[in-house]
Order: C-alpha cells, then sequence, then structure tokens
C-alpha cells in the first residue's frame, strides 16, 4: 500500500494538489473537513454534533476525528493507499493514525508538508470564501484556524520528523510546477 500525509495549513493547496495526486497515482484521497462538511450538509447526528466547532474554527475532538478517520479507510479495503489530507491535526491523531494503519500491517510512506507562508494564505483564503462561502474562511473565523494550527497542528511535524518521514515542498507558485515536486517525493517512497 502506499498511504501519505499532505500537510499544511488552511489554503496550502492540500485540496487542490490531491485532486491530481488522486488521478495520477488512483489512491483514495480522505479529507477529514469534506467528510466532516458532507456530515453537515446531511444533517446526520455527527454533522449536528460537529457543526457548531467548525463554523467557528475549532478543531473537533480528537476522539471524534480519530473514529470518523478509521471508518472511512475500512470503508475501502480495496484500496491501493491513501492520501491524508487535513488529518492529522494534532499529535494523539498522529500516534492513532500510525497504530491503526501498523494493525492492518501497512503504514506512512511519508508526510509532505506544503510551505506556504502566513501572506499568501490569508490572501487565497479570502478569494475561497469569495468563491465558495464558506462560513469558516470568513476572517475572524479563519484568525481561529490559524491559531488552531499553530497552536496543536504544527507540533505534528517535529513528531513525523523524528520518524525521519517529513519532506517540505514549496506550496507558492504554478500548481503544475508545486504537482511536479510532490511527484518526485512520492515516486522515491
Ligand atoms: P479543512 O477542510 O481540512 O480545513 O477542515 C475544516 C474544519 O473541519 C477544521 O477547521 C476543523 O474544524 C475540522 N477538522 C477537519 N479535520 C480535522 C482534524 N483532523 N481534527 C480536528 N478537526 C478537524
Amino acid at each position: 500500500m502506499l498511504n501519505f500525509v499532505l500537510f499544511g495549513p488552511p489554503g496550502a493547496g492540500k485540496g487542490t494538489q490531491s485532486q491530481k495526486l488522486i488521478d495520477q497515482y488512483q489512491l483514495i484521497h480522505i479529507s477529514t473537513g469534506d467528510i466532516f462538511r458532507e456530515h453537515i450538509k446531511n444533517q446526520t447526528p455527527l454533522g449536528q454534533q460537529v457543526s457548531a466547532l467548525i463554523a467557528d474554527g475549532q478543531l473537533v475532538p480528537d476522539q471524534i476525528t480519530i473514529a470518523m478517520l478509521e471508518e472511512e479507510v475500512d470503508s475501502n479495503p480495496n484500496a491501493k493507499g491513501f492520501i491524508f489530507d487535513g488529518f492529522p491535526r494534532t499529535v494523539p491523531q498522529a500516534q492513532a493514525l500510525d497504530e491503526f494503519l501498523e494493525s492492518k500491517g501497512t503504514g506512512l510512506a511519508g508526510v509532505i508538508a506544503l510551505d506556504v507562508d502566513q501572506e499568501e494564505l490569508t490572501r487565497r483564503i479570502a478569494q475561497r470564501q469569495k468563491e465558495t462561502g464558506r462560513v469558516d474562511d470568513q476572517a475572524d473565523k479563519l484568525q481561529k484556524r490559524i491559531e488552531e494550527y499553530f497552536s496543536k497542528t504544527v507540533h505534528v511535524l517535529p513528531y513525523y520528523e523524528a520518524q525521519q518521514k517529513l519532506s517540505k515542498v514549496n506550496g507558492i507558485g504554478n500548481v503544475d510546477d508545486i504537482f511536479a515536486e510532490l511527484r518526485t517525493v512520492i515516486d522515491n517512497y
């Protein structure tokens, strides 16, 4: 199996690059943010449970997120591998993912962090808010998401660095150039 994490702050381009990676590698893409938004749209019990947190830009508790992620992996038993997008966002999530994959006799090939500076992130998200109307892209909520990123999510990077699994890719520039850089990393797994 080929499993890897696409990592980066809100607006880094994880969604855009994931689309291209799915086509290239025929992997299953799991975006926890997309799954939560689907639950909210369909007003499922999980959607009702998490909608206020997400609208406010806060992280969903680990226990809920991990259970949802595991269920999603389990529902794709024939997958050639997975691209994890937006997960893990905390160290306990990263540990749970390692344990879960290990229990299935597999693991992460690596973690690719898309590097984008704060100014560019703010510009991109303002644009996305105009295009999609995502409530959590509004300026005050976005601020909270960026704070969540810098208080909790960045700690995931040293976790993977210690395992020598972390690669950084410059996330600014032409979409196809960034994609080519990602492919170079992945083709070396
Ligand atoms: P995203 O589309 O990845 O930016 O996710 C949108 C929102 O969903 C986040 O701001 C969180 O509220 C929630 N969310 C997505 N993934 C996770 C995660 N791994 N852990 C906790 N909350 C998450």
